[in-house]
């Protein structure tokens, strides 16, 4: 009999109860506003900054509206203006050119390797051409950070990371987001935590994190953070500092908290149920994965794999055939964007040289989400549906040996 998979790839695990808990408690007395306290009253927002900035180790810790707002917050912060070129991966999703556009600036695209990290290679040629490099971990990938780092050290090129699937990964030991000047997350539900929408952004530089914290919209009201600078910090930059408000509000960081503290723990399971999937697709003939370094310590909540050199009538094939047995797949290689997938190309505010390189691997880039809701039974079922439905289209276009 064939398989046929029923799970949701989209349904998310319920808030923990103590968040629900502290959510009813801000609904019932109202104040929503993060600068809405009564005397001694700490916000949820203050405390859950403080923590994650404790989380990561970072000095300083801004939460936000969006992943997108936080990166947009971080180029401003770190000094991009108008008309100024930032280095970004080709490689990525929508808000992180959407944020270099909405500074007004204009993105330059790097490649992207099979491993679906960014081309070190082809950043070392272009590292002249940007002095700010919009980092992102794409799908959860993180690069040799050690060689990005003396790249664009040497180049004086200020790195931002786009951590919105690194959150709770590092490299080498390293918590990812602090290799560079600023770390940027997102809090929205098909991430590591999940407040619908939400953002944060980590430093250790005080003028930067001072600059954040009144680009967010904190009136004068600044010294009600705590995982930031001291208030001569704020004197220095609050007279040039416009209000972009995009704050985190204490609804969404109150069912945030619980969240933190559990992180770790999804983390591995999140690890658990991507190594049965990885062990199913193994040795598929046709099926590239991508080799995961020992030096990275990543989240597997999704999962990408190769059809590289494939015809789009063969990839299409597989889709199609996988998505009759109740397995949805996500195909970058299309030439309209589809839900979460985009090319570089179709960004057309943001000119772009044709990449070849980088077309040949986003043309064979299989995506698959890996919500915590799925057994390991059902990422080992999820496994052997694809692995049949590759195989099946692999065979029938290969000629008789
Ligand atoms: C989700 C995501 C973001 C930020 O998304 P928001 O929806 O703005 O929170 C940024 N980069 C990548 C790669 C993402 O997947």
């Amino acid at each position: 009999m064939t398989e046929i998979f029923t799970g949701s790839f989209t349904q998310q695990e319920p808030i923990p109860e103590e968040g629900i808990a502290a959510a009813l408690e801000v609904l019932r007395h109202g104040r929503l506003h993060r600068y809405n306290t009564v005397p001694d009253e700490i916000s949820h927002t203050a405390l859950l900054e403080e923590e994650f900035a404790a989380l990561t180790g970072a000095r300083f810790c801004l939460a936000v509206a969006s992943g997108g707002y936080a990166m947009s917050t971080a180029l401003r912060a770190v000094g991009v203006v108008p008309g100024d070129r930032v280095l970004t991966n080709a490689f990525t999703l929508a808000p992180v050119p959407g944020a270099i556009a909405s500074v007004g600036a204009e993105p330059v695209f790097v490649g992207v390797t099979e491993d679906l990290t960014i081309d070190l290679n082809d950043l070392a040629q272009k590292v002249g051409q940007a002095s700010v490099l919009l980092l992102s971990h794409m799908r959860g990938h993180i690069c040799d950070m050690a060689r990005l780092m003396d790249i664009c050290d040497a180049a004086g090129v200020t790195v931002v990371e786009d951590c919105a699937h690194t959150m709770g990964a590092g490299w080498d030991g390293v918590v990812s987001g602090r290799h560079g000047v600023t770390g940027c997350y997102s809090c929205q539900t098909y991430k590591h935590v999940n407040s619908g929408e939400g953002g944060f952004l980590i430093t250790d530089e005080e003028e930067v994190a001072a600059r954040a914290v009144i680009l967010s919209g904190s009136y004068m009201l600044y010294e009600r953070h705590r995982a930031a600078p001291s208030p001569e910090v704020f004197e220095r930059v609050k007279y040039v500092t416009p209000n972009i408000s995009g704050r985190m509000d204490n609804l969404r960081a109150s069912i945030l908290r619980p969240q933190l503290r559990t992180l770790q723990d999804q983390v591995i399971r999140w690890n658990e149920r991507y190594r049965v999937v990885e062990e199913g697709l193994r040795d598929t003939p046709g099926l590239r994965l991508t080799h995961r370094p020992e030096a990275e310590g990543f989240v597997g909540s999704c999962l990408q794999f190769l059809l590289l050199d494939w015809s789009v009538e063969r990839v299409l094939d597989v889709l199609k055939r996988c998505a009759a047995r109740g397995v949805e797949l996500k195909w970058f290689g299309a030439p309209e964007p589809v839900a979460f997938t985009s090319r570089y190309d179709s960004w057309r505010y943001a000119p772009s040289a044709p990449m070849p390189a980088t077309d040949r691997i986003l043309a064979g880039l299989i995506d698959m989400r890996i919500p915590l809701t799925f057994s390991l039974e059902d990422c080992a079922q999820i496994a052997r549906i694809i692995r049949a439905e590759v195989s099946a289209v692999y065979q029938l276009d290969t000629p008789e040996l």
